[in-house]
Order: C-alpha cells, then sequence, then structure tokens
C-alpha cells in the first residue's frame, strides 16, 4: 500500500516537470493503444472513450475523449455534442455509485491561454470529496491516501461495463 502510494506521488512530481510519454498526441496514442502510453480507457462508445487521466488528481478522475483529434468543442457536431453529454451522464452514474463524492468539477480547458497540457479535446470529469487536500498539499506529503490507478481502471471498467447496457437502452 505504501509503495503504490509514493508510486502516485513520483508520477505527480514527474508531471510537474513536463515529463511526458515520447508520442505526438497522448490522446490519439491511447486511442490507438500505443503501448507507449499506459493505456487506462476504461470505457468505448461509438466516436469516444472514457479514461482515467494519468495523472489524477483525485481517485476518479475521469476525461472523455473524441477518438479523432479535435482541438476545441466548436468543431463537433451536434449529434457529436449530443453523445458526448450522454456519456458525461453516464459518467456520472458511475461515478456516483462507485465513489459517492461530495461534488464535481467539470470542464475543458481550450487554447493555448487556457493552461491546457493536452490539445486534444477532452471534457475533464474531476470528483470532488470533502476534506481532500489539494495538488501541492499531496506533492508535499506522502502520507494522503489515493487509489492505486489499477485498482481504478479495474473497477471503472466493470461499472460501464454494467451500468452503460441499461442507460443506453432507457432511450
Ligand atoms: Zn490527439
Amino acid at each position: 500500500m505504501k509503495r503504490e502510494k509514493h508510486h502516485i506521488v513520483a508520477n505527480k512530481l514527474a508531471y510537474a516537470k513536463g515529463k511526458r510519454p515520447p508520442v505526438s498526441c497522448i490522446l490519439c496514442a491511447v486511442a490507438r493503444d500505443d503501448p507507449q502510453v499506459d493505456i487506462l480507457r476504461v470505457f468505448s462508445h461509438g466516436e469516444w472513450f472514457v479514461t482515467l487521466n494519468l495523472y489524477p488528481y483525485n481517485p476518479g478522475h475521469l476525461m472523455i475523449v473524441p477518438q479523432a483529434h479535435y482541438l476545441d468543442v466548436r468543431e463537433l457536431s451536434e449529434g457529436q455534442v449530443l453523445e458526448l453529454h450522454r456519456l458525461q451522464l453516464l459518467s456520472l452514474r458511475v461515478l456516483d455509485r462507485e465513489y459517492q463524492p461530495g461534488g464535481y468539477n467539470i470542464g475543458y480547458n481550450i487554447g493555448p491561454a487556457s493552461g491546457a497540457s493536452i490539445e486534444h479535446l477532452h471534457l475533464q470529469i474531476v470528483p470532488r470529496y470533502r476534506n481532500e487536500l489539494g495538488f501541492f498539499d499531496i506533492i508535499s506529503d506522502s502520507r494522503v491516501i489515493v487509489e492505486e490507478p489499477r485498482v481504478t481502471k479495474q473497477r471503472l471498467t466493470a461499472a460501464f461495463a454494467q451500468e452503460a447496457e441499461a442507460f443506453f437502452a432507457e432511450d
């Protein structure tokens, strides 16, 4: 358990220093199952997939990503926006079920001044928990309790598979 916590902290430190896998676009690499990136995808549907954030802010931190390399939500068709919205609702259902967070932050970083670290369009869903520590508390204090990404992946892959069938049958 202790070793796994340190693994998370080391990843966060590497990320803060700008270390990245040697691919031109990390989300295109995830989309094509490139072995140079950790494949953390938990669900695929149509033109989209849902992946764990490679450097999660919190347990259950997800990103909904188009398979194609879009840069801006304004490039999407109305049909694509609807699919994205439906996947957002499914993701919230899965996260409510598995983690019961106290809230969520959901959004995009678009454009060079936004602070985006990945230009490939992605909708971030960050579960928020009561009494959680902030990012800089986490990198300066390894006692924080976080879930090992492999465990999160198994847990959410199973939950998406179970919830998706009923969710898409409701329409
Ligand atoms: Zn891309």
